[in-house]
């Protein structure tokens, strides 16, 4: 199947980056990626190889030693890393959407420092912005933050953190508490070497169990001023717009999951025989992979359209929330077909249908659930008439 970006779009270093993403992953991740699920370890094992290969550094611009790679190219590469691991795909995309928020909005030396060492595992980056009473309504997040002589304290709880075990960097949105600015809500820009935090792993998820998720506790953590990022009360702004290009990282790795399950779906149906025939000469099965791979096609389209808007100093809102709607909805769906193709095959941890599909079902939940895409949609609907 085609890659997500026409390689004839793109520069000739961009294409030959995601062909080696594509051959990295097809040949080294997928058995990694089984055993993670299996074990409910960690993508962490791979840091450092990750890291090798600039996938950490693939935002950074190239000035500051990244591989300053486009909104499409990101987006591409995203995709072919999540056909074979979206554990490993979520991973970077969290720790690059960080980069990104620094890269916008942090400043000097802070943004140079901090940029040049983001390709290192050591520099590896969570964005906190969710808490157990406040998800899809991020702007009521409680985490406290007290101004004191040369920086904050913060004092509160992050929950469901991707990275957040082995992230030295925590973007965390936090609310002033007392002095002028009391109740505006900021980033901050959190050393995870600080005392007062202490990180707790959520297992038993039912997919990506290769990712680290975390609840993260902070008790009057020291922030240094030069780590607020934005003004006070641009915490929320400053989250949100992250999310833009982050959504189009997740709508990436949905449609990863679904080229993945496509394809093993049409390899199944060509060697599976009931009643003497191929399965796949059924037209009720025939029919399961030609709706797969039409709503696969539409969710390239709509992430591509997203990113185009955004290598090209576009609004993206819109743009990023449908491809996300569309793409992790829509993996949902293929997922549901591949297990449905394979019969009880596809019902067992041995069959990696059943994993993938599993895999799918976090992409309409996490960086904004489907229902907030809607949200996002509308108003932009509303904004234009
Ligand atoms: C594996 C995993 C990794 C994650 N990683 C991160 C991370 O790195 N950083 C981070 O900050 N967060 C992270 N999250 C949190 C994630 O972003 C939230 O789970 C998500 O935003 C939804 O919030 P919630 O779970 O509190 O659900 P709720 O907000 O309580 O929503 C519950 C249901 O109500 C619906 N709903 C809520 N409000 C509305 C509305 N206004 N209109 C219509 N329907 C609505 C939702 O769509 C959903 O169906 C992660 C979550 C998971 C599961």
């Amino acid at each position: 199947m085609a890659l997500l970006a026409s390689t004839s779009d793109l520069a000739e270093d961009d294409a030959v980056l995601i062909d080696g993403a594509r051959e990295y992953a097809r040949a080294e991740l997928i058995p990694l990626d089984r055993k993670w699920d299996q074990d409910d370890s960690s993508v962490i094992d791979i840091l450092d190889a990750l890291g090798e290969m600039g996938f950490l550094g693939l935002c950074v611009p190239s000035e500051l030693d990244g591989l300053g790679c486009s909104c499409t190219t990101y987006a591409a590469i995203t995709h072919e890393l999540s056909y074979a691991s979206p554990s490993v795909a979520v991973t970077i995309s969290v720790h690059s959407m960080v980069g990104r928020v620094l890269k916008r909005y942090a400043a000097e030396p802070l943004r140079s420092d901090l940029l040049r060492e983001w390709g290192n595992p050591g520099s590896l980056a969570a964005f906190a912005i969710s808490e157990a009473g406040s998800g899809s309504d991020a702007g009521s997040a409680k985490t406290a933050a007290v101004e004191v002589d040369g920086g904050f304290r913060l004092t509160g709880e992050k929950m469901w953190i991707t990275n957040g075990l082995a992230a030295r960097w925590l973007l965390v949105l936090a609310r002033l508490a007392g002095g002028d600015n009391d109740g505006r809500l900021c980033a901050f820009l959190v050393d995870g070497r600080e005392s007062g935090i202490e990180r707790t792993p959520i297992h038993g998820k039912m997919g990506i169990r290769g990712s680290e998720t975390a609840v993260i506790h902070f008790d009057e953590t020291f922030v240094p001023s030069t780590n607020l990022i934005g003004d006070r009360g641009d915490g929320l702004a400053v989250c949100l717009s992250a999310l833009n290009e982050g959504r189009i990282g997740i709508a990436a790795q949905a449609s990863g999951i679904a080229e993945a399950c496509l394809d093993e779906m049409v390899r199944y149906a060509g060697q599976r025989y009931q009643f003497g025939r191929p399965i796949g000469r059924f037209q009720a099965v025939a029919n399961m992979i030609a709706d797969s791979a039409t709503e696969l096609e539409a969710s390239k389209l709509l992430i591509r359209r997203a990113a185009h808007r955004i290598d090209n100093g576009l609004e993206a809102r819109s743009a990023s929330a449908m491809a996300k709607l569309h793409a992790s909805e829509s993996a949902n769906r293929i997922a549901y077909r591949a297990v449905q193709v394979h019969g009880g095959s596809g019902y067992v941890h041995e069959c990696r249908v059943e994993q993938l599909y599993r895999d799918a079902r976090v992409t309409t939940i996490y960086e904004g659930t489907s229902e907030i895409q809607r949200i996002v949609i509308g108003r932009g609907l509303k904004n234009a008439s």
